[in-house]
């Protein structure tokens, strides 16, 4: 099929189905879709929230728990242990499929009676305060949290150790306050780096070892600020800037970022990767508007996957393959779906676990070919399926992810407003619902952070501090005192979510620009100005110098 141009259904704005997305389409079953990729993105966002948490009754013991659903909402919301509890069973809510009403009514419908969990932590050990948390243990604040020991504070920490206040950390461990980082260690304060260790303050960097501050190096070992220096003046640098000290963090920052000004900039942070286009993708071959792929194949569309095989239009999902719409789910041929784990074939369905073939249902662990939460035969299943399909198709449903008013958030709650930032007004004036009062605590300080010092837990175990920016209380935890102890860090003075918010602040939205390499130079065998053409995130107003992939890789080595 020939490519075509669309007009979005919802923003207007125009995009490309191209020839290769018919055929997956046609693949998976679906109809092209009718909104563009942002759209469709932030439609799937807005079922999904990691961090608005909520103090609420259990809806079964009455007993206090932490969920992220508000007390209004309809549907009864347990403790981790009583949703896990062999004592009820979801499909003792099951319903007959209607075919004189849409699907998304009678799936509201039944979404809005089946119990759910207040947060979401499967297979795990010690993970308090964890949201969206997997294969996890002794973690603490971290939201999207997959195969971590020893975590605290972050968001998208997958397959790591020992590491707290990062954001999109992949494989690494004893890091903090790193941003887009893999395979590492010990690296404070760095950001788009890949294979470093015992560093701080890094940007774009790859393979350095005791370097401070430097820009786009390439396996270098005692820089600082992009120069060599001896191992004696690396250790002379760190005796005379402890990072106990916020001006030195302050400072190293600073200098790093006026070399970011003069050294350039790829035009997408990325590995061992064969024809692909976003930012920030590894290990990755076809991979074309991604976003965050740890690895991948033949897919479009990724945002926050950790391996992406022939899937369009996921998103914060483990490792994935046959998949469309949908969320936080793995491994396999899962569509419009979202928090579906260790299943396969599952349609239009939510929080299930360890099932196959279902289309239509919500909270079902162990169970096979049933709709709308209604237990089939195998044969009865494969019968009624299609006529559902039918059916969606006449009432304008099939391959639409779930309705915005199917999900239990208003914009400022939901990973939309997360990832999308509006303001009251802006989400209010576009249709979107707002929440008014979220939780937050405070007024309880009994401490001023300034008068603290040293790392003694027993002096601050009991004490409550107020956020420096936004007033929140916070508190510390043992292991995290214990972390700071070991780099000589200074205690925070801001809470989880601002210092949350500031990591969230240096992303580059996920968009892509058509532009041309910004390099000038009479050199990179090219004479005169390069004119190599490439998608990037980087928007065409911003300061960064922006190299294509030849000349970046002739000036970076
Ligand atoms: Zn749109
Ligand atoms: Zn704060
Ligand atoms: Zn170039």
């Amino acid at each position: 099929m020939q490519s075509e141009n669309k007009a979005c259904a919802k923003c207007q704005s125009q995009f490309t189905i191209e020839s290769d997305d018919f055929s997956f389409y046609q693949k998976i079953g679906v109809p092209a879709p009718t909104l563009c990729p942002t759209c469709r993105l932030k439609r799937r966002m807005f079922v999904r929230n990691f961090r608005t948490l909520y103090k609420r009754p259990s809806s079964k013991s009455g007993k206090a728990i932490i969920s992220m659903y508000h007390e209004e909402q309809p549907f009864p919301v347990l403790s981790m242990e009583e949703w896990y509890a062999d004592d009820w069973d979801a499909l003792e809510y099951g319903k007959d499929f209607d075919f004189s009403r849409p699907f998304f009514e009678q799936y509201k419908e039944l979404d809005s009676m089946v119990p759910r969990c207040g947060l979401i932590v499967n297979n795990s050990v010690d993970c308090g305060y964890c949201n969206l948390c997997n294969r996890s243990s002794n973690c603490y604040f971290v939201f999207g949290c997959i195969d971590n020991e020893y975590c605290d504070y972050g968001h998208s920490v997958w397959n790591c150790r020992e590491s707290m206040d990062c954001l999109f950390l992949f494989r690494s461990e004893y890091c903090y306050e790193c941003i887009n980082v893999l395979e590492s260690n010990n690296l404070l304060y760095c950001q788009e780096c890949e294979s470093c260790a015992e560093s701080i303050g890094l940007f774009d960097c790859r393979g350095c070892v005791n370097c401070i501050g430097c820009v786009g190096l390439r396996n270098k070992s005692y820089c600082i600020f992009n120069q060599q220096v001896t191992r004696e003046e690396y250790q002379q640098f760190l005796k005379e800037h402890p990072l106990s000290d916020p001006a030195n963090i302050e400072y190293i920052l600073s200098e790093q970022k006026k070399l970011r000004q003069i050294v350039p900039t790829p035009h997408l942070f990325g590995s061992h990767n064969i024809d692909v286009s976003g930012n920030y993708i590894y290990n990755a071959k076809n991979v074309h508007s991604g976003f965050n792929i740890k690895s991948g194949e033949n897919s479009k569309f990724g945002f926050i996957v950790r391996k992406m095989v022939e899937s369009y239009d996921c998103n914060f999902c483990l490792d994935i393959e046959n998949c469309y719409e949908t969320l936080f789910s793995q491994p396999n041929g899962i569509r419009f779906s979202h928090l579906v784990l260790d299943s396969s074939d599952i349609t239009y369905s939510q929080f299930c676990l360890n099932s196959n073939h279902l289309f239509g249902c919500a909270g079902l662990r162990k169970k096979d070919y049933c709709i709308l939460n209604k237990q089939y035969t195998k044969e009865e299943y494969e019968e009624l399926v299609p006529k559902i399909i039918e059916h969606m198709k006449s009432t304008g449903e099939w391959g639409e992810f779930f309705p915005i008013t199917n999900a239990p958030y208003a914009y400022n709650e939901s990973t939309v407003g997360e990832y999308f930032p509006l303001s009251r007004e802006e989400a209010l004036e576009q249709g979107y619902a707002w929440k008014d009062d979220i939780p937050a605590m405070l007024g309880q300080e009994n401490a001023r952070i300034e008068d603290m010092s040293g790392y003694d837990f027993a002096a601050l175990k009991d004490k409550i501090f107020a956020c420096t920016s936004c007033s929140r209380n916070y508190r510390f935890i043992e292991h995290e005192i214990g972390f700071y102890r070991r780099f000589n860090l200074p205690l925070p003075i801001k809470c989880f979510f601002c210092r949350h918010q500031a990591r969230m602040d240096t992303r580059i939205p996920p968009d892509l620009y058509h532009r041309t390499c910004m390099c000038r130079e009479d050199t990179h065998s090219h004479k005169g100005a390069c004119v190599n053409e490439f998608e990037t995130s980087y928007a065409p107003e911003r300061a960064e110098i922006v190299y294509c992939e030849k000349c970046y890789q002739a000036e970076i080595v």
